[in-house]
């Protein structure tokens, strides 16, 4: 039997959170399709992620697939406290009050525990709950309450989100939560850690030298001022998020969409990957079936060549998780196969070719566009010949072959990318060619009579020197076959 494979390029990441903490349903996300898991530090205990960590681990290990944890730290996000009942419904017309208390919340008050934005806050300033279903306008306020008016009702469940819009707010990049959740989450051992509420550059580095190489970081644009700073953000991020929740409250919706055309092309320009995230099947919360309009959002972001689409409430605590993951690599198939898609990739495909790397990259794409060629397939330590050949989005499926598996974790997230470790002698050439004929052959990207294309940086231990593409014909490096690895 064939072992698992994906038979599209973007990849699908889905959060956790109670709908999907088991062994089981971990497992089944992963085997639907679900190619990165999301722990969202704004939700759950310490321990409640560590067990979902382990279970990621376990999975991975049990299925002899890299798969790539993305730890989601909460930022400087305002966030109503709990409830007794876990929720309640506010009617528009009735008093609602955010306090410093920290005692469970009813139908007339919640927890607010943020002291720096009620000295902050002024009569008549809109508070947004729930990215902005929920409209509350402050009446009075005071160092430790604010009494509002229900301008727009809705259900308000825990720790739900809050903005405001109409008041300039005193953030720190990471709250002190964040940075022992940071801490946490590096030492078990995450692969990707992404930054909420970025607003400059600086926010970034503070994170990165925080995490000290242990995660790459992942910049999540859901501010006015990210969106004015964002080539400054990428350029000291390791990839990007397009957090259309709090950023379509934070700006008029009908700004989200060419937002998101614009980040997606500057993040794949610099071969860095870029997730498209939030509502994306938001029906699906509660039902097994998407609307068309979310299906074609999620076929959008897979024709602006996005690396990733993103599930929230989907798949942490709708009831149908599976559902919306199928329905994603549902799309993903459909759309990639579309001859209009590869017209469009291919028209938007904007690289400077400055360098020999970009190159041989460039040159590995034209070739398996014009010849008969299976797959590309690159040996990478670092995982840099495998964004740069993933940023060209060639036609055929990329494989990345990698000696160390936090390096494979991480392509996971990247578009078209298939990652394998392998382990022994990777220094010689020859033996990375056989190494990558077999791994083509045993997931079917490539049979015996095919060829296929091989890149590397030569020698292998030096990261961003890639300087080697080689044709090889399958059939040649099968001679090998009965040898030990
Ligand atoms: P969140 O981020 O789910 O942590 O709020 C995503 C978004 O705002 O879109
Ligand atoms: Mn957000």
């Amino acid at each position: 039997m064939t072992p698992m494979r994906r038979h599209r390029m973007i990849k699908i990441v889905a959060t956790l959170g109670p709908s999907s903490s088991s062994y089981d349903m971990i497992r089944a996300l992963f085997e639907a399709g679900a190619d990165v898991f999301r722990l969202n530090m704004s939700h759950g205990t310490h321990d409640e992620i560590a067990a979902r960590h382990a279970i990621i681990r376990q999975v991975e290990q049990d299925l002899g697939r890299p798969i790539a944890i993305l730890a989601d730290l909460q930022g400087p996000k305002l966030r109503v406290g709990v409830f007794a009942e876990g929720a309640v419904e506010v009617q528009e017309g009735q008093d609602f009050r955010l306090d410093l208390d920290d005692a469970p919340g009813d139908a007339h008050r919640v927890n607010l525990p943020h002291p720096e934005i009620f000295r902050a806050l002024n009569e008549n300033a809109n508070l947004l709950v729930n990215d902005g279903k929920i409209r509350l306008r402050v009446v009075k306020c005071g160092p430790d309450f604010a009494d509002c008016k229900v301008i727009v009702g809705g259900t308000i469940s825990n720790r739900k989100g809050v903005n405001v819009p109409d008041v300039v707010l005193p953030l720190a990049a990471l709250s002190p939560k964040d940075r022992t959740d940071l801490e946490f989450v590096c030492n078990l051992g995450v692969d990707w850690l992404a930054l909420s509420f970025v607003q400059r550059a600086s926010d970034v580095t503070e994170a990165r030298e925080l995490a000290q190489e242990r995660a790459a970081i992942l910049s999540k644009i859901e501010k006015p001022a990210a969106v004015k700073a964002f080539d400054e953000i990428l350029e000291v991020s390791d990839g990007i998020m397009v957090a259309r929740g709090d950023l379509g409250v934070e700006l008029p919706v009908q700004n989200l969409p060419p937002i998101q055309k614009r980040l997606i092309r500057r993040a794949r320009a610099v071969g860095k990957p870029v997730i498209v995230a939030t509502q994306m099947l938001e029906s699906m919360i509660e039902s097994p079936v998407p609307t068309r309009a979310e299906v074609s959002d999620v076929a959008t972001a897979i024709y602006e060549g996005a690396d990733a689409v993103m599930l929230s409430a989907e798949s942490a605590a709708g009831s149908y998780p599976i559902e919306a993951v199928t329905t994603m690599s549902n799309v993903a198939i459909e759309v990639e196969s579309d001859p209009t898609y590869i017209e469009i990739i291919d028209a938007s495909r904007k690289v400077d070719h400055t360098s020999i790397a970009d190159g041989i990259v460039s040159a590995a794409r034209e070739l398996a566009e014009k010849t008969d060629i299976a797959a590309i397939c690159c040996f990478t330590e670092s995982g840099t010949t495998a964004y740069l050949v993933a940023r060209e989005r060639p036609h055929v499926p990329i494989i990345a072959i990698t000696p160390i598996l936090p390096v494979a974790r991480r392509l996971s997230l990247v578009w078209g990318v298939h990652c394998e470790t392998v382990t022994g002698d990777v220094e010689r050439f020859k033996k990375a060619v056989i190494n990558a004929v077999r791994v083509a052959l045993k997931y079917g990207f490539a049979t015996e009579s095919d060829q296929i294309l091989v890149t590397a940086g030569i020698p292998f231990n030096q990261p961003g020197t890639t300087n080697i593409l080689r044709v090889a014909p399958c059939a040649e490096h099968l001679i090998m076959k009965g040898e030990p690895e």
